[in-house]
Formats: C-alpha cells, sequence, structure tokens
C-alpha cells in the first residue's frame, strides 16, 4: 500500500479540485487533512513527500508515538479524536496546532487551565453531532451555540469553526443533511458576532463523502481509508472508546 500513497493523494486532490469546480469554489479554500490513525510515521513521511503537510490523530497515545519520528520534518497538526481530560498535558507535549473535537465545557475549562499554566494558545473546533447518532461524540446541534459562546470566555483558546463526523449511510442525501446542519450552525454564529469567536472554517467530509462536503462548505476535508488503505481497526475503537 505505502507505495500508492502519493497516487492516492493525487486522486483525493483531484476529488477536491473537481467537487469545487462543480460548485463553483476555489480550490485553495479547502484543505486537505491527513487522517494518519494506525498509520506509521515512515508512510506518514512519504505522504509529506508527496506535499501534503496537515495530520491528524484520534489518540494521544499515537501522537506520542509518532512525535519523535515526525518532529524534524515540517507539519501541522489537529487532533480529530475523543480527548480525555487527562491526557490533556500529553496532548500539548505534542505541539498539536488545533483540536477540532472540543465538544464540552469541562474538557475546555481543563484545556484553558493547562494553556494558562504553559503560556500558550491553542486552535479549536467545535465538534457537532449532525448525525444525532447515540455513538457519536460532539456537542448535539441545539447545544453547539451556547457551547461556543462559553468556550469563547477562555481567552487561551481560539475557535476557528466547526467540525462534524457526517453520517455512515450510502444514501449521500441523508449524509448531506449532516453538512447542511453544520452550515446552518456556522451561519447562526456568524450573526452572533461573538468575540473571540472565528468561524472560517468547517471540517466536514471524509473518503466517502468529501464531495458532499465540499459542495456544502468544507474548508477541511479529513480523509484516511482513501489514501492509506483499510484499517484494522473498526472505527468504533476510536470514536466511542467509553461508550464500548
Ligand atoms: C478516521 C477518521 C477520518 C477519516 O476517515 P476515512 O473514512 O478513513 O477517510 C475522518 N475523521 C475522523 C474524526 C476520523 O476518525
Amino acid at each position: 500500500m505505502s507505495e500508492h500513497i502519493a497516487e492516492n493523494i493525487a486522486v483525493i486532490q483531484g476529488r477536491i479540485e473537481n467537487a469545487c469546480k462543480a460548485s463553483g469554489r476555489d480550490p485553495g479554500e479547502v484543505k486537505l487533512l491527513l487522517a494518519t490513525k494506525t498509520v506509521s510515521a515512515e508512510r506518514i513521511k512519504i505522504a509529506f513527500s508527496a506535499g501534503v503537510t496537515l495530520i491528524a490523530e484520534n489518540k494521544v497515545q499515537e501522537l506520542k508515538e509518532k512525535f519523535e519520528a515526525l518532529k524534524d520534518f515540517p507539519h501541522t497538526k489537529h487532533f480529530i479524536g475523543h480527548l480525555q481530560t487527562n491526557k490533556i498535558k500529553d496532548l500539548l507535549k505534542c505541539e498539536v496546532a488545533c483540536i477540532e473535537s472540543l465538544d464540552r465545557l469541562d474538557l475546555a475549562e481543563k484545556l484553558q487551565q493547562r494553556l494558562e499554566f504553559e503560556d500558550k494558545t491553542i486552535e479549536a473546533l467545535i465538534q457537532v453531532n449532525t448525525s444525532f447518532e447515540e455513538s457519536k461524540f460532539g456537542v448535539s446541534p441545539e447545544h453547539a451555540v451556547e457551547l461556543v459562546k462559553q468556550v469563547s470566555q477562555f481567552d487561551r483558546i481560539k475557535i476557528k469553526g466547526l467540525m462534524t463526523i457526517g453520517l455512515f449511510s450510502d444514501e449521500i442525501e441523508r449524509v448531506r443533511k449532516c453538512f447542511r446542519l453544520l452550515k446552518e450552525i456556522q451561519r447562526q454564529i456568524i450573526d452572533l458576532e461573538i468575540p473571540n469567536v472565528e468561524m472560517n472554517e468547517l471540517s466536514m467530509g471524509m473518503s466517502g463523502d468529501l464531495e458532499a462536503a465540499i459542495e456544502e462548505g468544507a474548508t477541511i476535508v479529513r480523509i484516511g481509508t482513501a489514501i492509506f488503505g483499510e484499517r484494522i481497526y473498526s472505527d468504533s475503537y476510536y470514536w466511542n472508546e467509553n461508550k464500548n
């Protein structure tokens, strides 16, 4: 599989461009983020050589394991998994630029405390559960605006937008509804003009649904399988670790 990473990236970049064209968007508005869970540092470096340097992990343990091997290669790291408060310290050591999965007040509080202590700031996206599935993390759509307001009071956390995982379904119109909902929540928040809140980023769309996500306004698409191949672990291992 490794030998196909560069080719797969080219295919994905083509899909992003086509989706942008189809919806009259500038491809420069859409960032390709590599979801690198279970992918070794060696294989991530192949992706760097192919020119993609925005990556994200789901587990602090994996961030730590790959940190040394990747630290000399220029890249940007996001976090897209369920974050437990007792892992904040370790996460910050790994130089994560943005936590895309901020989904609750107590996590924001603990994060703010630790950031103050270390005299750092961090970017964040608020994760919204737009598919209403029990098994997924994320603040419920009806509480998203309130959470953004609350987190905006933490000066160390710079909110940049929203993130969601769409419904898993072959019925793309049902998946699209999730993306539309995220866009709608973004509009509501923009209208409120909340201090310390930027709403430019919408992280949505994965290997199977990136076209719909881009048509609905994604600025970050998170791609794993289509670039690195199938994973051995089921995604539920990453997405509902304390719900298993
Ligand atoms: C794994 C993962 C992705 C990528 O999914 P693929 O279907 O492999 O492209 C995107 N977002 C999150 C939060 C993930 O955990």
